[in-house]
């Protein structure tokens, strides 16, 4: 099911996922603040990411660069002169737009007249050091992206990486957008996780299938329905200058099918900028053929907000459930904040002990919680609603025959098992294997009666 923009809304506020930036003073708009489950997400978005693109990779290294760059950057880059979206206002119901957002010059919202367009500059600006005066400009970054470019020639000299290879980098950026909305869809402050894959001229297109292709599969790995994604091909004539191929990555938000990544073949243009623009030589020698070129490179650029709310979105699920509807998150285990909820059958000073000993147990290896709140049945809708994809009861048998249930969120079926078997049980199940899949001195228990 596809749920509705307010309904995600109120559940992450509801939740602790996401809250609004400076709600007690009314709010900060387009800013967004990630609450202790939505903090938990985005690091395992982030560490999903890292992971599949660095870690496992030969041909890949992390960089970490500051946010505030010395100004030629993007005087090189042409984010000063070009990064402009043009902006419209209603004479009517002064409403204001983006021009790629309007048709027929007419204000979309209530058909008036909008003034010409004007040109207005999407980057932060602020000053570097105490006197604020036109030299001492600095901009909060737009993109990783030239942090990357501009530290080419280290990477090389200090990895001595041979091509082809890539850099890759996550972080903050920022853009004064002029219409936002859609809760974390388009931010002023928001993070990316970007990848430059620098490669020698003439294979480039080769590269550039193939990063489309990984990262489209990274998405379903994640557990996105492949239903929900699709890939467009910008045309010829949409392209940026430099660009010689993009291709975004689609997702079927609950406003419709919109960017959650763009992959792009950016040819030599970022490199030769800034050797110009920096006197200093960005070229590469390629020790295979004796060559000296600049590479091309290609960018698959991806925000780790967008993801967070297509993962959010495609996990949302509602189902009848006795007299009631039953809302649970279908997270991907490895992208659920919590993994695993500890809850004693009830508050009785009998069961806690034990509980709290299963935690124990339980949190050194895997990210869980503990709740002996309310009664059961709301303790395991709430981890439902929050994606936890597994509760351990211990109940008054436990405390006889020392093994405690497993309780799947997807199936709400239950399992016994020891409680020497459990740590080792979760973990398995955590990395896929079928519930049915008994551990030794296991048995079968709710759910499996017919
Ligand atoms: P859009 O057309 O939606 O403004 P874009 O084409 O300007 O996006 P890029 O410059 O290609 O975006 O940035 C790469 C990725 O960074 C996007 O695919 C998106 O996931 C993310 N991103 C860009 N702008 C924002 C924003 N304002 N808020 C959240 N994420 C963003």
């Amino acid at each position: 099911m596809k749920v509705a923009m307010d309904k995600l809304v109120s559940l992450c506020k509801r939740r602790g996922y996401i809250f609004q930036s400076s709600e007690i003073y009314g709010g900060m708009s387009a800013c967004w603040d990630y609450g202790p489950l939505g903090v938990e997400l985005k690091r395992n978005i982030k560490e999903a990411w890292w992971h599949a693109n660095v870690r496992e990779r030969d041909d890949m290294v992390g960089l970490d660069c500051s946010i505030l760059m010395h100004r030629a950057v993007w005087a090189a880059s042409g984010h000063e002169e070009g990064f402009a979206d043009p902006l419209m206002d209603c004479k009517a119901c002064r409403q204001r737009w983006r021009g790629d957002d309007v048709t027929d010059n007419r204000c979309p919202a209530c058909g008036g007249e909008l003034t010409e367009p004007r040109m207005f500059n999407l980057m932060f600006k602020t000053f570097a050091g105490p006197v604020e005066e036109e030299a001492a400009t600095a901009y909060l970054r737009p993109e990783t992206a030239q942090g990357i470019f501009v530290n080419f020639a280290n990477v090389v000299d200090t990895t001595r990486k041979r091509l082809p290879f890539g850099i890759a980098q996550m972080g903050k950026a920022f853009r004064n957008e002029i219409t936002t909305g859609n809760f974390i869809f388009r931010c002023r402050e928001f993070e990316q996780m970007e990848i430059e894959y620098f490669v020698k001229p003439g294979s480039d297109e080769q590269w550039f299938k193939y990063w489309v292709e990984q990262r489209f599969n990274w998405y379903t790995s994640l557990g996105i329905k492949k239903d929900n994604l699709r890939l467009r091909e910008h045309e010829k004539k949409d392209l940026a200058h430099y660009a010689r191929s993009c291709t975004d990555i689609e997702y079927l938000f609950p406003m419709g099918w919109s960017e959650l990544e763009g992959i792009a073949n950016r040819t030599d243009f970022d490199l030769i900028q800034h050797s110009k623009h920096s006197g200093k030589d960005l070229s590469y020698f390629d020790p295979d053929t004796n060559e000296r070129y600049v590479p091309y490179v290609i960018e698959p650029s991806a925000g780790i907000d967008r993801t967070a709310l297509a993962i959010l979105v495609d996990a949302y699920d509602e189902e009848p459930d006795k007299d009631e509807i039953r809302v649970l998150l279908r997270l991907h285990p490895d992208i659920a904040p919590v993994k695993v909820a500890i809850l004693p059958l009830s508050k009785n000073q009998k069961l806690i002990p034990m509980a709290k000993e299963v935690h124990n147990a339980v949190r050194k290896r895997i990210t869980s919680m503990y709740d002996d709140t309310q009664s059961i049945g709301r303790r395991y809708r709430r981890q439902d609603e929050i994606g936890t994809p597994y509760s351990v009861t211990v109940d008054f048998e436990s405390l006889e025959d020392n093994a405690v249930t497993i309780r799947e969120r997807d199936s709400m079926k239950q399992i016994r098992v020891p409680v020497a078997e459990l740590v080792g049980t979760l973990e398995r199940k955590l990395s896929g294997e079928p519930l049915e899949v008994l551990p030794p001195g296991g048995k079968y228990w709710l759910g499996f009666e017919e």
